[in-house]
């Protein structure tokens, strides 16, 4: 239900038990209709709530009975979630056909990881993600730059979760590379 962007929620039911106009000359505002209405009704059922209503000739009143709790679900918001389905089977889509999806071979080999500060923003991304390889760096004075991000152990989480992280890295400031032949692993160098 939930996918398909129908929302259950908790709703009280009324029902209408009674009905009675009250002329404008005994009430000129709703509140006093609400009031006369009540002071007459003499039915056997408790009302739960009265509503009054302008009319030509003053206020139309309702008395209702609280029946119980029914699910009801929100129908418009089906739309937003059957919009979402949809722009997210054309992402997958798009995404598919520039770089299909293939089991990706892990990364198993030794690497070395530096973050290239001339180009890292500092919004954290990869510390959120893994907090034991980048942290920022502290600053001994306030300052309007934010502190940039350097690595604090380079064996703090895997290599494939390293990679993630460099991947995620909106600039592509964190550079991993084969620790022993020095060949770039992430970013991709441009070719040629
Ligand atoms: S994700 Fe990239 S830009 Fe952001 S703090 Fe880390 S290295 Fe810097």
């Amino acid at each position: 239900m939930l996918i398909l962007g129908y929302i259950p929620f908790q709703q009280n039911i009324y029902n209408q038990v009674a009905f009675m106009p009250v002329s404008i000359t005994n009430a000129t505002n709703p509140d006093q209709a609400q009031a006369i209405f009540t002071e007459h009704y003499s039915g056997s059922i408790p009302l739960a709530s009265v509503i009054c209503d302008p009319s030509g000739n003053g206020y139309d009143c309702y008395g209702y009975q609280y029946v119980g709790q029914g699910t009801f679900y929100n129908s418009e918001l089906q739309y937003y979630g059957a919009t979402l389905a949809i722009v997210g089977a054309i992402a997958l889509y798009v995404g598919n056909k520039f770089e299909p999806l293939k089991p990706k071979a892990k990364l198993t080999r030794p690497i070395k990881i530096r973050v290239d500060e001339d180009i890292c923003i500092a919004n954290t991304v990869c510390v959120q993600l893994t907090p034991k390889v980048f942290q920022l760096k502290k600053q001994e004075r306030a300052s309007i730059f934010a502190p940039l991000a350097y690595v604090i152990d380079p064996n703090g989480a895997t290599n494939d979760e390293i990679l993630i992280a460099a991947q995620m890295c909106p600039t592509g400031a964190i550079i991993i590379e084969d620790a022993e032949t020095g060949e770039r692993i992430h970013p991709p160098l441009p070719e040629g």
